[in-house]
């Protein structure tokens, strides 16, 4: 696949790595590697969004609902990475990690 911004060397690279483009996650479908997936139990859910906050990839979908303010729905997958850390952080459990081979039969 060709490179969508220019790379750098190893040499030209600055210690601790660099961000060749800022914000340029939603231009790749970065889901594509990912082990496992976040299922998510719309019953257990209680809106507190501390998934959404932690989430590095902003994946989570979340829409403005009249009465109840934000209102958190799924999860887009092209960029979800399975990191796991939505899962982590869910007080009440309602994310579970599952192996995505499950998900391709
Ligand atoms: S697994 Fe990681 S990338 Fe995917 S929704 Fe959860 S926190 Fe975001
Ligand atoms: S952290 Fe858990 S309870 Fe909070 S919005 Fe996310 S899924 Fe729902």
């Amino acid at each position: 696949m060709k490179p969508k911004a220019k790379l750098m060397s190893s040499k030209e690279m600055p210690i601790g790595g660099v961000i060749i483009e800022p914000g340029s996650t939603s231009k790749e479908e970065t889901g594509s590697w990912r082990a496992e997936r976040p299922v998510y139990d719309a019953t257990k859910c209680n809106q507190d969004m501390i998934c959404v906050q932690h989430c590095p990839d902003m994946c989570i979908i979340v829409v403005k609902d009249e009465k109840l303010g934000a209102k958190r729905l799924g999860t887009d997958f092209r960029y979800c990475k399975g990191c796991g850390i939505c899962a982590q952080v869910c007080p009440v459990k309602a994310i579970t990690m599952k192996p995505e081979g499950e998900f391709k039969k």
